[in-house]
């Protein structure tokens, strides 16, 4: 069954395809996505992201990316074709996209972690194209964007989301000292929004001298991160130590500070991917008797995307500043590169 609007759509279009670890993205032409099934949308790529786990997947793979294929799932853009049973989503409504929605039903959803899930839906055939297309349950949580947010800042809305979760999960609220580990775009937007909490004061660590700079504009005080050391970082946080770290890095190091310099009674909480397998000497007597929480925290619950998107909304959470390069598909073979660059925070990649 096919949508009436879906026949305005050109046959080919470009798009990135990964080829393997360590093979450069090339832009080749596909068969553009069509409405297939009366629940499909078609969307026309404004912003996708190239970000860190990107980089990672390109450069040394993914156990659940498989070579070829068109990598990308965060998102934004305009819909162009809907298929007969959609309401919500009409063409020419611009639009974001929660990329893993919880199923529901598989065993992690039943045990209350959602997000686990196992069923991983996404975008079709991978955001780095000039179109993609979603199927329910994507579409129901298809986000309008208003006018005043820009493509490129909606398609942020998941790692708003990941870091609001985090938030909550550890707490995070007025009159407490918090110390992020990590001055990416996670880190960034995880001292915008402990600020917008109420904590008392953000450290944040930098490992390039512009971004104390960042770190400031968004409300924080930027710590040299070869000073995060329980000594200075208890000089800076009246003798005791954080309330809360959080590991934004993804490194044995970075989490062994964590624990090093966390209060009595603190929390770290894990927001940084690290390779599998990767450990730290941890003092378990100083995680019992100082009673030190530790929270991993990975992907967030239903309503979170929601609530992410309603702050973009507001203008409280203002993240141009953290869209730093702006890729054209025909450039996609650097975005690596580009990636890595020391004054790249967010790369848009823009098809
Ligand atoms: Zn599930």
């Amino acid at each position: 069954m096919t949508g009436p609007a879906a026949t305005a759509l050109p046959e080919r279009m470009r798009a990135a395809v990964w080829h393997g670890a360590g093979r450069p993205l090339t832009v080749e032409e596909l068969p553009t996505p069509q409405v297939e099934e009366p629940g499909d949308v078609v969307i026309r790529v404004r912003a996708a992201m190239f970000g860190a786990s990107l980089v990672r997947a390109v450069t040394i793979g993914h156990p659940r990316m498989t070579p070829p294929s068109v990598l990308g799932t965060l998102v934004a853009g305009d819909v162009v074709a809907v298929g007969d049973a959609v309401r919500r989503l009409a063409p020419g409504e611009t639009v974001t996209l929660d990329p893993h929605p919880p199923c529901g039903r598989c065993d992690q959803c039943d045990d209350g972690l959602p997000a686990l899930c196992a069923t991983r839906s996404g975008v079709t055939p991978g955001a780095h194209a000039q179109y993609v297309r979603i199927r329910p349950p994507v579409t129901a949580h298809a986000r309008h964007v208003p006018p005043g947010v820009s493509p490129a800042t909606a398609m942020l809305t998941e790692i708003v989301a990941c870091v609001l979760d985090a938030t909550d999960t550890a707490d995070i609220g007025p009159g407490q000292d918090v110390l992020v580990i990590g001055c990416g775009p996670v880190g960034l937007i995880q001292v915008r929004l402990a600020r917008l909490r109420g904590a008392r004061q953000v450290l944040c660590s930098v490992n390039h001298p512009w971004r104390r700079e960042l770190v400031r504009q968004a409300g924080g005080v930027p710590v040299d991160s070869g000073d995060v050391s329980a000594d200075h970082v208890a000089a800076l946080t009246r003798g005791r130590g954080p309330h809360v770290v959080v590991e934004a890095v993804g490194s044995a190091a970075t989490y062994t500070s964590a624990f090093d310099v966390v209060r009595d009674g603190g929390t770290v909480v894990g927001f940084g991917g690290c390779p599998p397998g990767t450990a730290i000497p941890l003092d378990v007597n100083a995680v019992h008797y100082r009673r030190i929480r530790i929270l991993g925290s990975y992907h967030y619950k239903p309503g979170v995307f929601e609530e992410a998107a309603r702050l973009l909304e507001t203008g409280r959470l203002d993240l141009e500043p953290l869209l730093t390069h702006r890729i054209p598909l025909e450039r996609i073979a650097d975005a690596v590169a580009i990636a890595r660059l020391p004054d790249c925070l967010v790369p848009v990649v823009e098809p």
